[in-house]
């Protein structure tokens, strides 16, 4: 060997030398996640912070942060990625950045979400997908349900394949964070809200794994309700947004659809879209005109194939923050903007059952056979039998029920639950500095109903049925004025209309008005009740009417004395809503 060639060899084993290092250098500083170490498995919630710690420490542009309490007594983490190491949303607001926000664990046994995430922002920091994050920041709750993940176990997930131990459903009060986003019962979903309303995002993503029917996607979604959403943002959604997403899963070869809700049976007879009320994130976002997607993906499927379905979906979500960030954030600031001037309010909506769009769907066929415990029919999707076709979509809703909002309501202080529950959503309020009578529209509740067993730790009522009185009434000094002039506008309506779906009076916050406190003697209110009788004009007549008509009333003397005590001096208080609307301007 010449000294040429002897030199040569020495460099090339240099080079190969030190190519070994570099690789072996990026495998030992790139931090695997558990689920990376055994795809059998999901991390644990101490790993889970742990990993995330150690991403803060090494990289500049990721800091966790602890935002609030939950009821398990650990704080709920979040994790912000901003590439400009900014981490104060005004300031990233007026950087024209979009923000992201990703919601995991919120159903601990559905933890795709929660392994995904941690794989992505590992990703996103070593510089993987480093021009995703030019106008977007990314802020991300490894684990919602610290509660649920802490109660570990392998059998409440009985019909999902993997992972081979995981959380529980229920928080440490056993409730479903999932319908938390209105009545707050935890601490964790105040300390979610307040995430919420201080970040303000433009787009949401809750990761969950789905039940129900059996087909070939790995990943379904829930998009928002686009009836629900202002223009240009329903638009945006069904127009870009979503064809977007669906086109690039199926780049990525995680082809979608939409969650799978039958009309009838199965999904050959059509599928309807999710219809979300306030009391679930996505449908908590949307009264912020914020755009949510639920990723929901299949059970039957692999929790392997699952994790990286939902790190194609964050990543595809991320891809399209990023391209279209000027168009979203300018959709949102311009919805903002209208919700301040809005005066029609839907307060719940029914499936529109006549207007169906087409999909395409690639489906198992039904089939049915006896069950080997009942002995009678059951349902079974065979894999060697799968079709595709058109399916009805029913996607789309009609408003049931609307109200013309007040120009201000008026919540008595004494309902603290309530104002404190509208401050945490940052709903400007003003107290009134003096005592003060007030003309005003108020609601009678007339009629209701209400669940048993309890829901979700409510008796909660629907069906309301109320009548309006205009009246003066007297307020007190600190009791608080809410003028419908806000950008929170459909959230205020929302929950202080009775009758709405998911408000307040329908959640229990005001069922001390249900019961009277004060009756009459009836030997005593004889005495009186003649003369009562005729302080109200056609009030005698009313009761002459009701005797002919209604003969246990005919015979009944305490019911006749009731209606007389009903319809005279009974307390205004029984049954009267006490947030009132003020409907005039003089
Ligand atoms: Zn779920």
């Amino acid at each position: 060997m010449n000294n040429y060639k002897y030199k040569k060899s020495i460099m090339k084993t240099i080079i190969i030398v030190l190519s070994i290092l570099t690789l072996f250098t990026n495998y030992i500083n790139s931090q695997m996640t558990p689920f990376e170490k055994n795809k059998l498995t999901t991390t644990t919630y101490d790993e889970c912070i742990g990993f995330y710690k150690s991403l803060d420490k090494k990289y500049e542009q990721v800091k966790m942060i602890e935002a609030g309490e939950t009821d398990i007594g650990r704080p709920l983490h979040l994790v912000i990625i901003s590439k400009d190491k900014v981490f104060e949303p005004e300031e990233v607001r007026k950087n024209g950045k979009v923000i992201l926000f990703v919601n995991n664990g919120i159903h601990p046994g559905e933890p795709d979400g929660i392994d995904a995430s941690m794989m992505l922002v590992r990703d996103l920091t070593e510089g993987k997908y480093d021009n995703l994050l030019d106008n977007v920041v990314i802020i991300l709750i490894p684990i919602y349900n610290i509660d649920g993940a802490l109660n570990r176990n392998n059998f409440t997930r009985v019909n999902q394949v993997g992972p081979l131990d995981y959380g529980f459903r229920g928080n440490y009060q056993n409730r479903d964070l999932n319908r938390d986003f209105i009545k707050c019962d935890t601490k964790n979903a105040r300390s979610f809200i307040e995430i919420f309303r201080k970040w303000k995002p433009e787009l949401f993503v809750d990761t969950h794994t789905t039940d129900g029917a059996d087909y070939p996607y790995v990943m379904t979604y829930i998009a928002t309700q686009h009836n629900k959403l202002q223009q240009p943002l329903a638009e945006y959604l069904t127009g870009r947004l979503v064809p977007f997403l669906d086109e690039e899963m199926k780049k990525k070869n995680w082809e979608m659809c939409p969650y799978v809700t039958t009309f009838k049976l199965t999904p050959d007879s059509g599928i309807v879209e999710f219809p979300e009320t306030p009391r679930y994130s996505t449908g908590y976002a949307s009264l912020f005109n914020t755009i949510g997607f639920v990723s929901e993906t299949h059970m039957l499927k692999t929790h392997e194939q699952r994790v990286w379905a939902t790190y194609g979906f964050l990543i595809s979500t991320l891809t399209i923050a990023d391209t279209d960030y000027q168009t979203i954030i300018k959709n949102k600031k311009l919805a903002d903007e209208n919700s301040k001037n809005k005066n029609e309010f839907v307060l719940e909506w029914n499936l529109d059952s006549a207007n169906a769009n087409k999909i395409w769907f690639k489906g198992y066929e039904a089939k049915y056979k006896p069950s080997e415990i009942s002995g009678l029919n059951r349902v079974y999707y065979d894999k060697n039998s799968p079709w595709e076709k058109e399916i009805d979509f029913y996607n789309n809703y009609i408003p049931k029920q609307s109200v013309t909002g007040p120009i201000a309501y008026i919540v008595p202080q004494a309902w603290w639950k309530v104002v404190e529950l509208l401050k945490l959503n940052k709903v400007e309020m003003e107290a009134l500095n003096e005592n003060r009578v007030i003309d005003v529209e108020t609601y009678y509740i007339e009629t209701f109903d209400t669940r048993t067993p309890p829901y979700e730790g409510h008796y909660q009522h629907s069906n309301v049925k109320l009548k309006k009185v205009n009246e003066a009434r007297k307020f007190f000094r600190g009791d608080y004025i809410i003028y419908t002039n806000q950008d929170c506008n459909n959230f205020i309506v929302s929950v202080l209309e009775p009758q709405g779906v998911d408000s307040y009076f329908n959640w229990n916050f005001f069922d001390g008005i249900l019961q009277q406190k004060e009756y009459f003697d009836p030997y005593l209110f004889e005495d009186i009740a003649d003369s009562l009788l005729n302080s109200k004009p056609g009030l005698k007549d009313e009761l002459k009417k009701k005797k002919q008509d209604d003969e246990k009333f005919r015979n009944d003397g305490s019911m006749q004395l009731k209606f007389i005590y009903d319809n005279t001096i009974r307390e205004p208080e029984f049954m009267r809503y006490p947030v009132a609307r003020i409907v005039n301007t003089d």
